[in-house]
Formats: C-alpha cells, sequence, structure tokens
C-alpha cells in the first residue's frame, strides 16, 4: 500500500475542505481499503468521516419518511424492529450483504457507493480494464464472463454493480441528500449509478468533492408486502448471481401496487417499470407472477457463460413476489 496522509474530521466543514483538496472520503474502510491494498484505490489523502455524529443516527419510525445517517451501521439497520416488520426488503438486502464483522464496520453511504467485484477491475495491471484506466480495453469482453452485466452493459464495460442495498432503495424511491462545495442537494437513488456508456470510469452522478448526508425513503404500505431476495453460489458472504427487490400491496387477489427492482444482474441497481405495470390490476397468479419475472429480464443480453442467469434472474422474481404475496 502507498504512503498516505490521514486527516481526521470534526464536523461536515471539515471533511468538506478535505475532499475539495483532492482527499479520499473513509467511511468503514471496507471497500476503500480493499481496494488501496489492491492499488486500485491511490488516495494521497483520506479523511475519516467516522467521528461526525450527525451521520451516523438513523430513525425509522415517521410517518412519511425513514431517515438513514450515511454512516449508520449495516448491522444497526438490518436488525431494527421496525424495518424488520414493516419494510423487510430493506432489513433483507443488508443481513443478507457481506459477513457479521463486515456490516458491523460498514456505513449504509460506504455501501451505496462501493465498487464492482469484476475480477478484471479488482484484478490490476495484468488486465485491460476501461474502468481503472479509460479507453484501455475490457479483459472480460473474450475473458470468463459468467458473472458479467446482463443489462445495462456496453462495449466499454460489463461490470456488475455489486451492492444489495440499492436494489431494496430504488423499488421504493429512496433518496439520498448530499453537501459539496455548489451546496444541498437530493438525487433519487435511482439515478445515483451511472451505466457504463462510453465512461464507466465514471460511475456515479456525485460530484468529486459531494458527501452523502443521509438516506431517506419515503414511508409506504408497499413495505409490509416486500422481500429481498438473493440467489448466489453459496448462502452466505457471497454477492449475488440475481437478486430481486420486490413489493406488493394486494386488495384481495388482485394486485393495487408493485415495485421490482434487480440486483446483480446489472451495471446499475435495475428498476423494471414494465414488469410492474404488468402486474398491477391483474389477479396475482404463477402465470401472472412468471409474465413479469420474464418482463424484468427483457432486453438481458447473454454473453459466452452468463446466459443461465437469464431464467435464473426471471426465477428470482417469481420466487420473490410469491414471497411478497404472502406477507402483502
Ligand atoms: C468480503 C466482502 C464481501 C462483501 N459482500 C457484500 C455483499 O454480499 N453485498 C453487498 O452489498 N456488499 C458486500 N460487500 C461490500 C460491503 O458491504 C462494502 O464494502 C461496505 O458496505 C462499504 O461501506 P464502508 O462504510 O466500509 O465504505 P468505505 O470503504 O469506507 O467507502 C466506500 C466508498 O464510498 C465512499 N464513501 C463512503 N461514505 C461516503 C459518504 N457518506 N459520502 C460519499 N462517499 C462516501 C468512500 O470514499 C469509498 O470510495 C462485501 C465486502 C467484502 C470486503
Amino acid at each position: 500500500m502507498q504512503q498516505f496522509d490521514y486527516i481526521r474530521a470534526v464536523d461536515l466543514g471539515d471533511a468538506l475542505q478535505a475532499l475539495g483538496g483532492g482527499a479520499k472520503l473513509l467511511a468503514g474502510g471496507t471497500t476503500l481499503y480493499d481496494l488501496m491494498k489492491l492499488r486500485i484505490e491511490r488516495p494521497e489523502q483520506i479523511v475519516d468521516i467516522n467521528h461526525l455524529s450527525e451521520l451516523s443516527y438513523f430513525d425509522t419510525s415517521g410517518d412519511r419518511e425513514l431517515v438513514f445517517g450515511a454512516l449508520a451501521r449495516m448491522s444497526d439497520v438490518a436488525a431494527d424492529p421496525r424495518l424488520v416488520r414493516d419494510y423487510p426488503a430493506i432489513s433483507e438486502s443488508l443481513w443478507r450483504a457481506a459477513s457479521q464483522q463486515l456490516r458491523n464496520m460498514a456505513s449504509l453511504g460506504g455501501n451505496l457507493l462501493q465498487r464492482t467485484r469484476c475480477p478484471y477491475f479488482r484484478g490490476g495491471e495484468p488486465y485491460a480494464c476501461n474502468k481503472r484506466h479509460p479507453d484501455s480495453g475490457c479483459a472480460a469482453i473474450e475473458g470468463l464472463d459468467r458473472g458479467q452485466a446482463l443489462l445495462g452493459a456496453s462495449g466499454a464495460c460489463s461490470a456488475v454493480y455489486p451492492g444489495d442495498l440499492a436494489a431494496a432503495l430504488v423499488a421504493f424511491d429512496a433518496e439520498v441528500d448530499v453537501v459539496g462545495s455548489q451546496g444541498a442537494r437530493s438525487i433519487p437513488v435511482e439515478e445515483l449509478h451511472r451505466e457504463p456508456g462510453d465512461t464507466p470510469h465514471i460511475e456515479t452522478t456525485l460530484a468529486p468533492d459531494e458527501i452523502i448526508v443521509r438516506i431517506r425513503v419515503p414511508a409506504t404500505p408497499l413495505g409490509r408486502g416486500s422481500t429481498y431476495l438473493k440467489v448466489r453460489d453459496r448462502e452466505s458472504y457471497a454477492f449475488a448471481l440475481a437478486s430481486a427487490a420486490v413489493a406488493l400491496v394486494m386488495d384481495g387477489e388482485v394486485v393495487r401496487d408493485a415495485r421490482i427492482a434487480l440486483g446483480g444482474l446489472a451495471t446499475r441497481p435495475w428498476r423494471v417499470r414494465a414488469a410492474e405495470r404488468l402486474l398491477i390490476g391483474r389477479r396475482f397468479d404463477e402465470d401472472a407472477a412468471r409474465a413479469a419475472g420474464e418482463a424484468a429480464l427483457e432486453g438481458a443480453t447473454p454473453g459466452r457463460f452468463n446466459g443461465f442467469r437469464i431464467e435464473l434472474g426471471v426465477r428470482t422474481v417469481v420466487d420473490a413476489l410469491t414471497i411478497a404475496r404472502q406477507r402483502a
């Protein structure tokens, strides 16, 4: 690991000043230190925001919205009783991620901004990677693409966005509040991550000097009938091969409202409104769930070794809808 300066921020102003000078933010460090050891991130300065108590709280008791400071820890939020009862998709997206030790350290803001697990990105210099070095090529194109994205990929990059929480947040229309040198603004989580296009190295719509302060989730009856289902190579401590955050409100046997977002299959969290529209106003049964699953994977483009994840994605949506139906 290269040498770097460590700055401990005592307030948000401190952190913003350091960011403006080119420092990298340190929250739980479970992504940042990992990438520094791999020499993918090489910051000359890091600014530790762990002592900013205004970012550490969360409050799920509100009637209008749930509020999560960016430094709230994954394990604390996952275990929150109101979330477990009224928004199981959010709780499940957190406790099905990483390991207990990691969740104890990792923050919600850091989770949203984690980087891809694409082996050619993380493998470093032997491999061409447009995300690491713009216009250097993409080793995944001729490589082993079993884990690469089926949705949202471009000729320049097919790296999957790996986070679980973002899919659940996108399903519930969550927003992040950010501050930077130009002031404060809110960004829908759905607009936070970018598809790679020709510029896969630009991963989010955040400016380099912006900090996520909090995440807000509108309170909704959709929460109760929700789930986050994650399919992976092993049942614990693994990233998703396919996942679905799904929520339903039922009127008897008829779907009154529906939300579907995919994880693990696309280059960013992937909300599928066409699939939601297929369900709304329709009687819920196996055929309806299958039709929604197929609509959710509409446009998925297989490579050489990842085509099996299209049917896996369809079935993940169907199974998630079945669980959500039982809860709704
Ligand atoms: C072995 C392993 C397995 C994992 N498995 C999963 C999994 O299954 N599912 C999953 O979702 N995740 C998984 N993760 C990822 C893990 O959840 C993330 O590393 C963690 O959530 C990042 O949070 P952090 O607080 O440690 O972020 P940090 O490492 O501190 O920061 C991550 C990035 O976000 C930036 N950042 C942090 N906070 C802010 C902020 N408030 N505003 C702006 N920028 C900020 C940092 O500068 C850095 O670039 C795994 C990680 C490991 C190491």
